[in-house]
């Protein structure tokens, strides 16, 4: 017969609940100021068991985003909450998203003493081999100036990367590209971004960029070198790649009216990835947290 599946856990102040038992109070201060900070983590099946894809490098940017609110965070707690909420649910293939917030307690906008919660939910992955490329187009809004609101997850700081992508839908492009006033290329809503050219594997830097651990990855994995790109080096390129938690190594088919080619070389990269984060590459296994 049928079983019904059972009721995800979610890891809510040091409990693991049924999620439907679970609420938010309508008087969040995180919900009407976005006065929060997250994370998106991987795990994905490997030989030895599930394992987390580099998890302390995920822990830690979360501990200096909830540092600059004035938030405590136990990244020892948060680690072991996010294994056991993996473990809770079964899975292993799937996508961490944990979360620090200031919860209710009146709408002042000094947050000190005022009362915060961490929750963790885990969402299993279907492994996807589409091989689709996304095609980008060029942002008109830029990014958050890091001398206005620095590249950590900050809840609120993600309006600036959804009023972008509602305009890149709206144009018909699946993703959309940040370019800052001196055309310099900063990233994508929710990834960073790549080029090759003549074979060379170029990072893009940009101190209004989130400082991603895919991105980390593939500079070590590759070598590539790390500077400023502007959008017309980027349209020049032989091959352009975006990469990301959740994207992971993902080749792009055009930016705006310039299209790229097969990205032989994304797509080697791709593979590489692919095999590092299922612990595949010996090498590599260090940056596995087994559940
Ligand atoms: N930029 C932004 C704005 C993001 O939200 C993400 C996803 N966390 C990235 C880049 C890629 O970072 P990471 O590789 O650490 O997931």
């Amino acid at each position: 017969g049928f079983e019904a599946a059972p009721t995800p856990k979610l890891w809510f102040d040091g409990v693991l609940a049924d999620v439907d038992t679970l609420q938010a109070d309508l008087t969040t201060h995180a919900m009407h100021y976005g006065s929060g900070v997250f994370e998106g983590i991987r795990a994905y099946a490997t030989a030895e068991g599930a394992a987390v894809f580099r998890l302390p490098e995920h822990m830690e940017r979360m501990r200096r985003g909830a540092e600059l609110l004035g938030m405590a965070f136990d990244v020892d707690e948060v680690t072991e909450a996010v294994l056991a909420t993996l473990r809770a649910n079964g899975h292993r293939d799937a996508y961490i998203r944990p979360l620090a917030w200031f919860g209710a307690g009146g709408f002042g906008l000094d947050v000190e003493g005022h009362p915060q919660h961490v929750m963790v939910s885990t969402t299993a992955t279907r492994v996807h081999l589409s091989g689709a490329r996304a095609t980008v187009g060029v942002s008109s809004w830029r990014r958050n100036p890091a001398d206005s609101l620095p590249p950590l997850k900050l809840c609120g700081a993600y309006v600036n990367s959804i009023l972008a992508k509602r305009e890149g839908k709206a144009r018909g492009y699946d993703e959309a590209l940040f370019v800052d006033h001196d055309g310099f290329v900063v990233e994508c809503t929710g990834a960073n971004v790549f080029l090759v050219k003549s074979g060379r594997v170029t990072a893009v830097e940009h101190r209004d960029a989130l400082p991603g651990i895919t991105r980390d990855t593939l500079i070590a994995l590759t070598g590539a070198e790390t500077r400023a790109v502007t959008l017309d080096e980027l349209l020049d390129a032989d091959e352009v790649f975006a990469c990301g938690t959740a994207a992971e190594v993902a080749p792009i088919a055009r930016i705006e009216d310039r299209g790229y080619g097969d990205n032989p070389v994304s797509r080697e990269l791709a593979t590489l990835y692919a095999r590092v984060i299922r612990g595949q590459e010996p090498a590599y296994r260090h940056w596995l947290t087994e559940i």
